[in-house]
Formats: structure tokens, C-alpha cells, sequence
């Protein structure tokens, strides 16, 4: 993409997203809140905000960019460089590097392949990732070393857990209890489920805002002047499993609409990565079918259209 595309000035982009956030206050079409989890199923689908980093920390920013929402799975892209961090290659005995094809939460796979969810992102995935890093540790100093985490990536302290969030996924998490007892039936959970569980409702409940999410994925641009929280060949590799897996069984249309690494979440937002260009977080709750923000789809879609960001060249 580098050289296909000169980076472009703050002032060029601005008006960008700026048109994006007009466009997306009108569109009829807004998707359906999550309802699965009774905090989340209360949004309402107006808001819509956008953000840009670029790699001097500078964030553009058009709508809601400074409301906070629920990042629920974008978290798991932070969990997934934490655990990279702490085992390295060993986490992939455990968890595998292929797209799905199956919903976020499908337990389907994990009979045929043995409790070896197929990647990071799934949440049968996600929950192998949490109980790696959680080995040895209390859910407390985890969290704590996530929120230190996106706090230093954002260069934001004031990131926080909302804890009605986390108490109302818990209280409704039938579907993932279920996916960690098949894993731990399997051998695949080092800790009891319920510890497990009670740790990834909470980095789920992380709150951020648009304008503060966008600047905590500036170390996934591997931008010469953006944080170096990882080498740069896992910034690669992170990125690769986005592109794969960050839409669940959206992943591949996402590519195809966007073609840009991405991760969403069931609070709708989605966090996308231009490398060595930009951080990109849209928000907007309304989901399309997939689970994924339909808006924040169409906004990305429109912002890598206008900038000609690809990383297909
Ligand atoms: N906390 C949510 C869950 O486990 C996350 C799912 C998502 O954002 N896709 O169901």
C-alpha cells in the first residue's frame, strides 16, 4: 500500500470524515442493537461517530468520536498482544490462525476439531486467549495489565471497565460458559471456566471512545512515529488475523468492501488498521446479521474508497 498511495494531510481528510458522518446520519438503513446482552440491547442506533489517527498521535475525528461505548471483541485484539507477548508461538498449540466461517459464537467447530478453537477472535478463541494470559495470575492483575496496556497504546489514562456492562454479559453468558466447559472437557482451560469467563466479560465492558480507540490501534500502523508496543513482525501477523477473522463470517465481505485489517465488536465498533497510514475506529450500534456494525462497515468502506487505502494495493 505504501507506495501506491502518498499519505495524506489532515486537511484533506478532515472533510472526508466529515462528509462520512453527514451520509451516515441519513441513511435509513441502521442495523439492530445487540440483544443478547440487556446493557447493550438499550443503545439506540442514532449515534454514529468516526476517528482517525494518523502516525503523529493527531486524531481527526467527525460525530460521536468522544462518546464512550462497549469495545467488547475489539478487545480481543489487545488480549491477543498481551498473550503474543507472554508465550509467543506457544499460544497457537492451543488456538489456531484460520477464518471461521461460523458465527462469533458458534460452538460448531469445537466438537469436529477437538476443542481447538479455529482463531483469536471467535469468542471459543478469545476465551483460550484470556485463560492463557490469566495462567498464574489473578482476573484482577490481568485486567489491570490490559487497561495499563491500551491506556499506554492510547496514550489515555482515563479508559475504563463499565462494570454494568460486565455484570449484564455474566448474567446472560450462557452460550460462552458453555463454549469453555467443552473447551476444559478437552483439556484446552487451565483455569476453572466461571474464572475465565468472569475475566473476559470484564476486558469485553472496556470503554472507549471513537477518537481514543482509533489512537490506542496506532501501534498496529507499525507507523515509524506510533508506539511500539510489538515487533513488527507480529504487528504483521496480528494484522493477517484481523484481515482473516475479525468479522467472523463477515470477514471475507469485509476485505472485499474494505480491504483493510479489522475487528469489530457486538457493541459496534470496529477498529481498522491502513498500515503505515492510519488507525481508523468507527461507531455505530445498529449490527448487520454477521454481528457486525452495519454503518461502521459502510463508513469504512466509503473512507477507503475516498483515501484509496488498500492494503491489495
Ligand atoms: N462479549 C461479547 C460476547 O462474548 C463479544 C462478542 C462480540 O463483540 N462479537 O458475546
Amino acid at each position: 500500500m505504501g507506495t501506491l498511495t502518498p499519505p495524506l494531510t489532515p486537511e484533506a481528510l478532515q472533510p472526508v470524515l466529515d462528509r462520512i458522518a453527514a451520509e451516515m446520519a441519513q441513511e435509513p438503513e441502521r442495523g439492530q442493537v445487540a440483544s443478547y446482552i440487556p446493557e447493550l440491547a438499550r443503545q439506540s442506533t442514532t449515534p454514529f461517530a468516526i476517528a482517525l489517527a494518523l502516525p503523529d498521535g493527531q486524531v481527526l475525528r467527525a460525530g460521536d468520536a468522544d462518546q464512550g461505548f462497549s469495545i467488547q471483541s475489539i478487545s480481543k485484539v489487545f488480549t491477543l498482544a498481551i498473550a503474543l507477548g507472554r508465550l509467543g508461538d506457544q499460544l497457537w498449540l492451543r488456538v489456531g490462525r484460520e477464518p471461521s466461517g461460523h458465527a462469533f459464537n458458534s460452538i460448531l467447530q469445537l466438537e469436529h476439531e477437538n476443542g481447538i478453537p479455529r482463531n483469536p477472535f471467535v469468542n471459543a478463541g478469545a476465551l483460550v486467549v484470556t485463560d492463557a494470559i490469566l495462567a498464574g495470575h489473578q482476573p484482577r492483575e490481568v485486567l489491570g495489565e490490559l487497561l495499563r496496556f491500551i491506556r499506554l497504546a492510547a496514550a489515555d489514562d482515563d479508559i475504563h471497565i463499565n462494570k454494568a456492562v460486565a455484570a449484564s454479559e455474566q448474567a446472560t453468558a450462557h452460550r460462552n460458559i458453555a463454549l469453555a466447559e467443552f473447551m476444559a472437557a478437552h483439556g484446552n482451560l487451565r483455569n476453572p471456566a466461571a474464572l475465565t469467563i468472569g475475566t473476559y466479560v470484564h476486558q469485553c465492558a472496556v470503554e472507549m471512545s471513537c477518537a481514543q480507540l482509533a489512537r490506542a490501534g496506532l501501534f498496529l500502523t507499525g507507523a515509524p512515529g506510533g508506539p511500539r508496543l510489538v515487533s513488527p513482525a507480529r504487528i504483521r501477523r496480528i494484522n493477517a488475523l484481523m484481515m482473516m477473522c475479525g468479522h467472523y463470517d463477515g470477514s471475507g465481505e469485509f476485505a472485499y468492501r474494505v480491504g483493510l485489517p479489522g475487528k469489530s465488536g457486538v457493541g459496534g465498533g470496529i477498529l481498522a488498521i491502513a498500515p503505515g497510514r492510519a488507525a481508523i475506529a468507527t461507531w455505530s450500534p445498529g449490527l448487520n446479521a454477521r454481528g457486525n456494525s452495519h454503518l461502521g462497515t459502510l463508513a469504512m468502506e466509503r473512507l477507503a474508497r475516498e483515501t484509496g487505502w488498500s492494503v491489495f494495493g
